[in-house]
């Protein structure tokens, strides 16, 4: 007689599981689903907000979608057409690449998912409620996808209580959008809560008409270019983006944005080498606003250190630092330093 006390979970439980880990708020199913238009090769995105984001996120875009198959698919834990081995991982032309995001959002909300690819004549409607497959059916749609994610953390109460005001969960998602709009100037964003423009871009693929529809036409005027430190020329690195002036200083980090290749990621080193750099330029306290774009060789970086894949290891993070470092020193030089 076998006696097991162990078990293996079911698909379900798992999903849930993994839910916690990618979906954290509203805002997180906001930068997967964005980052799914972007990897499908969106010019146009639309994301619709209702109360935070809990009542309902949408977001449309007009990209190359997917088959009846792929639609189902899609849901599948650890299921991706981006990257088929781990070697696919040092050369990472995509945002996505775990194939968690739409199994780890169905499996807290109800999902409708409505794609079509060019090429069919119909596109596809799949409902999962709570990670189940509710309902597939051929629809007519134009070419591309919408997802709607409602009732988001419907089936786990401990993490609706978790949730800020529809306010707070706003603000957050606002941050996430913004930041899509500055690091993807030439894509088309409309931003919108309960069907009243946020912010929208016309996609001109000019950074400076990104950080006036972000920022305003005030913070965009003042703005200095980053300049690439003469050192790196040969070296497959390239900096570009903006900082305002010390005498413009903001009392809140909160506008202090670095992509690294296309990424928006936090990450302490990045953060300590810029604030090392800024602090013979800046007073204690102040910041500025930064949109700093930097693209490195793929092999030098390892994004794939957590979930939410905004955190990123860095092969020589020495070397790094200094590069950060120089890059503000060498942008902000020429202005008066602090006595
Ligand atoms: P990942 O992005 O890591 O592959 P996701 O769970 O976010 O994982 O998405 C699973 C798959 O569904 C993607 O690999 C892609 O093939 C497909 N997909 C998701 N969103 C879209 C979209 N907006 N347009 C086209 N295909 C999509
Ligand atoms: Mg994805």
């Amino acid at each position: 007689m076998t006696e097991t006390a162990i078990r293996v979970l079911s698909e379900e439980v798992i999903n849930k599981i993994a839910a916690g880990e990618v979906v954290e708020r509203p805002a997180s199913v906001v930068k997967e689903l964005i980052e799914n238009s972007l990897d499908a090769k969106a010019r146009r995105i639309e994301i619709e907000i209702k109360d935070g984001g809990q009542k309902l996120i949408e977001v449309t875009d007009d990209g190359f979608g997917m088959s009846p198959q792929d639609a189902v698919l899609a849901f599948t834990r650890h299921a991706t057409s981006k990257i088929t081995t781990d070697e696919d991982l040092a050369s990472l032309l995509t945002l996505g690449f775990r194939g968690e995001a739409l199994a780890s959002i169905a499996a807290v909300s109800r999902v409708t998912l409505t794609t079509r690819k060019e090429e069919a004549e119909l596109g596809t409607r799949v409902q999962v409620d709570g990670g189940t497959v509710r309902s597939i059916e051929p629809v007519g749609n134009p070419r591309g996808t919408i997802v709607q994610v409602k009732n988001i953390f419907f089936n786990v109460p401990a993490r609706r209580k978790f949730l800020k005001s529809q306010q707070g969960e706003m603000a957050q998602i606002s941050d996430v959008v913004g930041h899509f709009m500055l690091g993807y100037p030439e894509i088309s964003f409309r931003f919108t809560r309960g069907n009243s423009p946020v912010a929208v871009t016309t996609g001109s693929g000019n950074l400076i008409d990104a950080i006036v529809a972000v920022y305003g036409p005030d913070t965009a005027r003042n703005l200095l270019p980053l300049k690439c430190p003469s050192g790196l020329s040969n070296s497959g690195i390239s900096v570009s983006g903006f900082i305002s002036p010390p005498n413009a200083a903001r009392k809140v980090s909160r506008f202090m944005s670095t992509l690294l290749n296309r990424r928006f990621v936090k990450s302490k080193l990045i953060g300590q080498a810029i604030s090392k750099a800024l602090s013979s330029f800046f007073p204690k306290g102040g910041y500025p606003v930064l949109i700093l774009d930097l693209r490195i060789p793929g092999d030098m970086i390892d994004v794939n250190v957590h979930p939410q894949k905004t955190e990123v290891r860095f092969k020589d993070e020495h070397w790094i630092f200094g590069i950060l470092y120089e890059i503000i020193q060498t942008s902000l030089s020429g202005l008066r330093l602090l006595p």
